[in-house]
């Protein structure tokens, strides 16, 4: 079941060692509904529905959304997105202070990405079983090994998260919504 391993559950995480995992604020917690706008505003364009969120205390610097189809581009990726904005914004690459809010837990790309922006924390919902490397696939935060270690927590708002990927792939898979298949044209 997609939705259950989505869903999966943090706390196992608990008791490691190394992990950089924390606690949401109630920062974090409206920074994912603002997250879960660009989430939605993503399908509405076709585009796998995953959003996110850059900020410093209370202050929004960038939001984005999913643009991989629109843009044709393999990285436009909601997170790389938004840490463009933020940087362009305060007018560095390092992003000392912010947290990034991304509906679906980021990949391999976008994790390295939140070390090289010198992110504080990233803040997830669903968990990726497909590209997840933050919890899921891999633990590519909770090593010391970087030069900048990034926290994370994951779960926050996750239900939410979980069922617009959920009503963008239904919808994906009703017949009726599917465009026409191309017919050869007659002779
Ligand atoms: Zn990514």
């Amino acid at each position: 079941m997609v939705g259950t391993a989505y869903r999966k559950r943090f706390d196992h995480l608990c008791g490691m060692p190394y992990t950089a995992r924390m606690d949401a604020t109630e920062t974090d917690t409206a920074m994912m509904r603002r997250a879960l706008e660009q989430a939605r505003a993503a399908a509405a364009c076709g585009e796998v529905p995953v959003g996110a969120v850059v900020y410093r205390g209370d202050e929004v610097l960038a939001s984005a959304y999913n643009l991989r189809e629109t843009e044709a581009d393999p990285t436009a990726h909601a997170e790389v997105l938004a840490l463009r904005e933020a940087a362009k914004k305060v007018g560095t690459w390092r992003l000392d202070g912010c947290r990034l809010a991304v509906t679906l837990e980021p990949c391999p790309m976008c994790a390295g990405a939140l070390v090289n922006s010198r992110l504080e924390a990233v803040v997830f919902g669903a968990a990726d079983p497909k590209m997840g490397c933050v919890t899921t696939l891999h633990h590519l935060l909770d090593t010391d090994a970087f030069n900048h270690r990034v926290g994370w927590v994951g779960g926050v708002l996750a239900d939410e998260c979980v069922a617009v990927l959920q009503a963008f792939f239904q919808a994906r898979r009703d017949p009726g919504n599917r465009p026409p298949k191309p017919r050869p044209a007659r002779p």
